[in-house]
């Protein structure tokens, strides 16, 4: 047998259903070939009565890790041998690392936003008084944690169902205040943050009844929704002179701990990296 025959490919992968629609193959593979490792990341279709035979593939060793998206990342807690602090405090897994056939569960989306606020606006978080976040789904609970690391001074949650969001803020420990989408612009005056984290913005919806005239001049208005990479909601901030971060950094940014753990290389989230992903967004 040859050098050549022994020679191991790491394998990482994402899990969804659906999942023909990821961009983290693109991401990662982009990565795999820049660092010459020899590596494989590949999307695999696991419907949710699949999950538990697909972690026991996992447990054999066939991979190093990877991503979990819509709809398991709440679903694979229970399958986990552990999960670390910050996933639990969130209430969701998006990444997956196999070591000693034992399957390790983490977030990586809160680094991801903070990584791509961090990387775009600088000091963004510094006397940051109040922030506003629009949604409470499954990413507002990664983004609600990361906005308290940074210890900003009030969150307020607003989302169309009120009781959803109640229910999310009651399960996140620290002092949130909730409200429905109609507070925004009562509350808007004051807040240095906005952060779009609902679904609004996809498919040309936008929101109705936001006066984005409300907000001070110096706040910063972010939408993680990043198809299209222009929502109407940074369009219309963008006209009015304030300051906007797109969603797409989050996305590459969430990739770079996972890849770092599988693969043990750190990546870079670079301008050619973004715009090869920008080409497969539509607008
Ligand atoms: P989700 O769990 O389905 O939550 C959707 C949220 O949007 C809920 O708060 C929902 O409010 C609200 N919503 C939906 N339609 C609405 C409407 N017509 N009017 C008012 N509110 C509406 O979704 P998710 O997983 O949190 O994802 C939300 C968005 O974030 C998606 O577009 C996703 O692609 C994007 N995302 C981006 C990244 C990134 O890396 N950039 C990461 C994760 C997710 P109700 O509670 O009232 O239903």
């Amino acid at each position: 047998m040859g050098a050549r025959d022994l020679v191991v490919t790491t394998k990482a992968f994402v899990i969804g259903h659906p999942i023909k629609h990821s961009r983290s193959p693109l991401i990662h593979g982009t990565w795999i070939s820049q660092h010459g490792l020899d590596a494989s990341y590949e999307a695999i279709d696991v419907a949710p009565d699949q999950l538990p035979a697909f972690f026991k593939r996992l447990r054999r060793g066939e991979f190093a890790g990877g991503n979990v998206t819509i709809p398991h990342k709440q679903d694979v807690f229970a399958l986990c041998d552990s999960v670390d602090p910050l996933a639990t405090s969130i209430g969701a897994v998006n990444t997956l690392v196999v070591q000693d056939g034992q399957v390790h569960g983490t977030n990586t989306d809160y680094l991801g936003f903070l990584g791509n606020l961090d990387a775009e606006m600088p000091g963004w978080s510094e006397r940051l008084d109040t922030a506003i976040v629009l949604g409470a789904g499954g990413a507002a609970r990664a983004i609600l944690v990361a906005l308290q690391s940074r210890n900003v001074g009030s969150i307020v949650l607003l989302n169309r169902t009120r009781e959803t969001a109640e229910e999310l803020a009651a399960e996140l420990a620290g002092s949130i205040s909730v409200a429905s989408l109609n507070a925004f612009n009562d509350v808007a005056p004051l807040a240095g943050l906005v952060v779009n984290t609902s679904s609004i913005g996809m498919h040309g919806s936008r929101f109705e009844g936001l006066d984005l005239a409300t907000l001070p001049s110096h706040a910063l208005v972010t939408d993680i929704v990043y198809t299209p990479l222009q929502t109407p909601l940074l369009a219309e901030a963008e006209a009015r002179g304030l300051a906007v971060v797109d969603g797409l950094g989050m996305l590459l940014h969430q990739a770079v701990p996972g890849f770092e753990a599988w693969f043990g290389v750190r990546p870079q989230v670079d301008k050619p990296l973004r715009t090869k992903v920008e080409a497969t967004l539509g607008h």
